[in-house]
C-alpha cells in the first residue's frame, strides 16, 4: 500500500467519523425541541409582559376609533425610497377625512384599488394589490413599503409589475389613493405570556416584520426578539441605519441580516453579520435553545426550505406563522381549516378551460387547487380580503374556510379560502 492510499484512507475514516458526530448533535438538538415542546408549559423561556402590547394612549385612540367598511380615500404625505438601489419605496399615508386611525395587529396588510392604463391595451382597468404594513400602528398615518417589480428575466418582453410600478412612477406626495382597512391572519399574536420572537424576513418579506418589531420594541415589552433578515447584499438593504440604531439601543434585539451575494465594498461585521442565505444552519447556531414564535415571510424557495427546516428541527407547527406574498401552492399550513364535508370523490369542473378534475383534500383552497392545475386566477391576498379571486360558481356550493371579508356578489365564492361542499363547476 502506498503513502497516498494510506492517507486517503485515514482521511475517509475521519470524514465518516465527522458524518456520524455531525448526525448525533442533529439528533440530539431534535429531541432536545422536542423535549421542550413537550414540556411547554413549565417552560422557562416564557417571559410574562403586559396583556397588550399596545401603549395606554393608542389603546385609548383604538377605543376612540373603528375600523372603516369599503374603501377609504387617502393621500400620500410622504414617498422616500429605502434601498441604495432605489428599487423600494416607502409611501406615508393620512386619510382625507383627518380622523384617527384605528389600530392594526402588527404584521397585517392593506388593500388598495388602483385605476390605470393596461399596458397592452391601453385600457383603463381597475386593479386591487395587498401591502404589508410596514410600521408599528400610529394614530395619524400609515406606512407601506413597495419593492418594484420588473419583468421576469426569462420573459423581458412582458410589462413590468402593474400595482408596483403605478406606485413608484405615479403616485406622488398629494396623490389620492383607495384604501381598505387592515386585516390579514398573520399577525403577532398578543398572549399574556409572549414567547421569543424570531422574525425572519427575505427581500421585501421584511415589511411586516418591521412592523411587528417596531411594535414590540416601542412598547418596550422585554421579551427577546431575533430579525433574520435575507437579502444579496446592501444594494437592497432597507432601513439600514433604523435596524442599526434599535440593535444598539436595545439589549433585547438580535439583528442577523445575510447577504447571499455582498459588493466588494461591503463590510462583514458592519453592513451584515452573515455572508450566507438565511436558513436552517445558521438559526440552530445562532439561537439558544429554548422555545420560540417563529414568523416567517420570504420569496417561495426560501419558505419551502424553512418552514419544513424548522418542522424538521423539532419545532411545533403551531410556534410558526408564516405569509406568503405570492402564489404558494406548495408551501403547506398546518393550522388550517377544516376538511372538505363530502368524504365523497368531489369533481371540480373549469368552463373557461373545460377541464373536469377530481378535488384533492390536501389542498387548502379552490386557489390553491386551481394553481396546481394550471388553471391561472386573479388573486392577491390569499386571505379573503380583497376580493380578486371572485369567481362566479355555475354549479354545486362551497364550504369557507373562514368568514369571508370581501363583498360578496350573489352567485361568487371566493376561491382563496373555500373549498367545494360537492361537485363543482366554476366559471374559470
Ligand atoms: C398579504 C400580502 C402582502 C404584501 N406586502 C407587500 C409589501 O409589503 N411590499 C411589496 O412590495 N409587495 C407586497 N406584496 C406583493 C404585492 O401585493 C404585489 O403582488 C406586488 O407588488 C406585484 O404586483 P404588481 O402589480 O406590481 O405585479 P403584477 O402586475 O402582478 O406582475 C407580476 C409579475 O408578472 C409579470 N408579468 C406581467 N405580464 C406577464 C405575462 N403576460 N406573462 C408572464 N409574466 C407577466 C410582471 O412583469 C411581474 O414580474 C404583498 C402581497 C400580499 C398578498
Amino acid at each position: 500500500m502506498t503513502t497516498g492510499t494510506l492517507a486517503l484512507i485515514i482521511l475517509g475514516v475521519i470524514l465518516v467519523q465527522v458524518a456520524i458526530v455531525m448526525l448525533l448533535i442533529i439528533h440530539r438538538r431534535k429531541r432536545e425541541y422536542q423535549e421542550l415542546d413537550r414540556s411547554k408549559d413549565a417552560s422557562p423561556a416564557v417571559i410574562s409582559t403586559p396583556s397588550s402590547l399596545l401603549s395606554k394612549q393608542t389603546a385609548e385612540t383604538v377605543a376612540s376609533c373603528s375600523s372603516w367598511e369599503g374603501y377609504r380615500e387617502f393621500s400620500v404625505q410622504r414617498k422616500e425610497f429605502e434601498d441604495n438601489n432605489k428599487s423600494i419605496c416607502s409611501f406615508y399615508l393620512v386619510p382625507l377625512d383627518s380622523k384617527p386611525l384605528p389600530v392594526f395587529n402588527p404584521g397585517q396588510f392593506l388593500t388598495f384599488k388602483l385605476l390605470l392604463e393596461d399596458p397592452v391595451t391601453y385600457e383603463s382597468k381597475t386593479i386591487v394589490r395587498c401591502y404589508s404594513l410596514s410600521d408599528a400602528p400610529r394614530s395619524d398615518y400609515y406606512r407601506i413599503s413597495i419593492k418594484r417589480v420588473p419583468a421576469p428575466a426569462s420573459q423581458p418582453d412582458v410589462p413590468p409589475g402593474l400595482s408596483s410600478s403605478f406606485f413608484h412612477d405615479h403616485i406622488k406626495e398629494g396623490s389620492k389613493i383607495l384604501v381598505k382597512a387592515a386585516s390579514g391572519h398573520f399577525h403577532l399574536i398578543e398572549e399574556e405570556e409572549l414567547l421569543p420572537i424570531v422574525l425572519i424576513g427575505g427581500g421585501i418579506g421584511i415589511t411586516p416584520m418591521l412592523s411587528i418589531l417596531n411594535t414590540v420594541l416601542e412598547r418596550g415589552v422585554k421579551t427577546e426578539v431575533w430579525l433574520y433578515y435575507g437579502i444579496p447584499s446592501s444594494d437592497e438593504h432597507i432601513m439600514k441605519a433604523h435596524l442599526q440604531v434599535l440593535a444598539r439601543t436595545h439589549d433585547n434585539f438580535h439583528l442577523h441580516v445575510c447577504y447571499s451575494a455582498p459588493n466588494e465594498s461591503d463590510a462583514e461585521g458592519i453592513d451584515y453579520q452573515h455572508n450566507t442565505w438565511v436558513g436552517i444552519p445558521l438559526l440552530r447556531g445562532t439561537l439558544k435553545l429554548m422555545r420560540y414564535q417563529f414568523y416567517v415571510c420570504g420569496p417561495k424557495p426560501m419558505m419551502e426550505s424553512l418552514l419544513p427546516g424548522l418542522e424538521g428541527l423539532g419545532v411545533n407547527s403551531n410556534d410558526i406563522y408564516y405569509e406568503s406574498f405570492g402564489p404558494a401552492t406548495l408551501i403547506k399550513h398546518k393550522k388550517t381549516a377544516p376538511a372538505v364535508s363530502s368524504e365523497q370523490p368531489v369533481n371540480i369542473t373549469f368552463t373557461q378551460t373545460a377541464k373536469t378534475i377530481l378535488w384533492d383534500p390536501a389542498a387548502d383552497s379552490l386557489l390553491e387547487f386551481a394553481e396546481a392545475n394550471g388553471i391561472e386566477v386573479e388573486s392577491s391576498c390569499r386571505a379573503g380580503n380583497c376580493g380578486s379571486c371572485q369567481t362566479t360558481v355555475k354549479a354545486g356550493e362551497v364550504d369557507y374556510n373562514q368568514e369571508p371579508d370581501a363583498d360578496l356578489s350573489p352567485g361568487h365564492c371566493l376561491l382563496c379560502i373555500s373549498k367545494p361542499k360537492n361537485d363543482l363547476t366554476l366559471e374559470l
